[in-house]
């Protein structure tokens, strides 16, 4: 089911005694979610990732604006009549029922024509429990079970009407670190096998990029890009979405552009032609640096970290915005750890250029 957001917006009456102004929690959102994709919409707290999908679900009424599930004006449909599961942080699973009884739950609410014997409940009902690997679980109680457990059921609950739109708000927020690895990849298998259009709630980037068909940042209720994971990360409209993608993160040079030629501090670190002369930001990947001695950028050695696959060198240079910025260099580089100064060439398409006024790309 596609599902269109036309020039969402909600505001939220102040609670703020001193400033009455109205909190614009969405602000004209517009965008058209494909059939069968999953979408993750991402951004740090308090940016309008949860209303967003609260408006989607319909328990919240948009202050304007409108929301197409396919052709059909779902704006004014109750919750309920939408066909959408959910799924929350905190997995709100009946205690005093067991895993069955909770994922029958929605099914026993049915009325009129959509009414289900007790066969057909019960084969949907062992159905969504397969779908989520937990079929031996069924007559347990809900404290009788792990978190990572705990959460498949209420995917199961959630998928058991075989909704038309999956809303999951940060599901793996309640996980250890390992568990939320391991759901991730099966909220994307799911996803795959069941084809249900999701959105898929979370703060956290890498989450979102590792199991996103597109991904929509967002910041103080505006969105700031949408793409393809990968496309966002290659290529960031401003310095927000370059700076929230990516661990280690992107390091953030004061920096000028003179006579077509990319400055940090006095070093001419790349050409950059056709780009006027002004003050800018250059952010560069940590991926960007390689090492070499003659390159033209030159940085103070503080520490090299190993890890497995890469080697992070942990540099300072005097026009940066971090105090520590991280490089990786692939682990077969030699390091002379005994050296102060390292000297890099920056590969272009890992260098961005941002305006000090505005932040935002300035392209090359
Ligand atoms: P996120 O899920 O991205 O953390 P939210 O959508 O929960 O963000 O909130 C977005 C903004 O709207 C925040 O500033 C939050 O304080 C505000 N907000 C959310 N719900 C309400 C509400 N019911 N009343 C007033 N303000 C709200
Ligand atoms: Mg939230």
């Amino acid at each position: 089911m596609k599902v269109v957001l036309e020039n969402l917006t909600k505001k939220f009456p102040s609670r703020d005694r001193k400033n009455r102004e109205d909190v614009i929690a969405v602000n004209d959102f517009t965008f058209e979610i494909p059939d069968g994709k999953l979408i993750g919409l991402l951004g740090p707290s308090g940016c309008g990732k949860s209303t967003t999908l609260n408006l989607i679900s319909g328990l919240l009424k948009p202050t304007s604006g409108k929301i197409y599930f396919g052709e059909e004006d779902v704006t004014k449909v109750p919750a309920e009549h939408r066909g959408i599961g959910l799924v929350f942080q905190n997995y709100a699973l009946y205690p005093h029922l067991t895993v069955r009884q909770n994922i029958l739950f929605p099914l026993q609410n049915l009325k009129g024509k959509d009414k289900l014997s007790k066969e057909e409940m019960n084969k949907k009902a062992e159905e969504a429990a397969g779908l989520v690997q937990i079929s031996e679980l069924m007559d347990r109680k809900p404290a009788e079970l792990s978190g990572g457990q705990q959460q498949r059921v209420a995917i199961a609950r959630a998928l058991v009407k075989m909704p038309r739109v999956l809303l999951l708000d940060e599901p793996l927020s309640n996980l250890d670190a390992r568990l939320r690895l391991q759901t991730r990849e099966e909220i994307r298998r799911i996803q795959r096998e069941t084809g249900i259009t999701t959105i898929f709630v979370t703060h956290d980037q890498e989450e979102a990029m590792s199991i996103s068909d597109m991904i929509v940042v967002m910041k103080d209720g505006v969105v700031q890009q949408i793409g393809k994971p990968q496309e966002v990360y290659d290529n960031p409209k401003n310095l927000f979405v370059a700076k929230f993608l990516g661990t280690p993160p992107i390091n953030v040079f004061d920096a000028s552009v003179r006579g077509g030629k990319l400055y940090i501090g006095e070093e001419g670190v790349l050409e950059a032609p056709g780009v006027t002369d002004q003050e800018c930001y250059a952010a560069i990947r940590p991926e960007g640096f390689v090492l070499k001695e003659e390159g033209a950028f030159g940085c103070e050695l503080k520490a090299l970290e190993v890890m497995g696959r890469d080697i992070s060198l942990v540099i300072k240079n005097s026009a940066s915005q971090n105090p520590a910025l991280r490089a990786i260099i692939g682990s077969d580089t030699p390091v002379d750890v005994t050296k102060k100064q390292v000297r890099f060439e920056l590969k272009p398409q890992k260098v961005f250029l941002f305006d000090r006024e505005t932040e935002e790309r300035i392209f090359c």
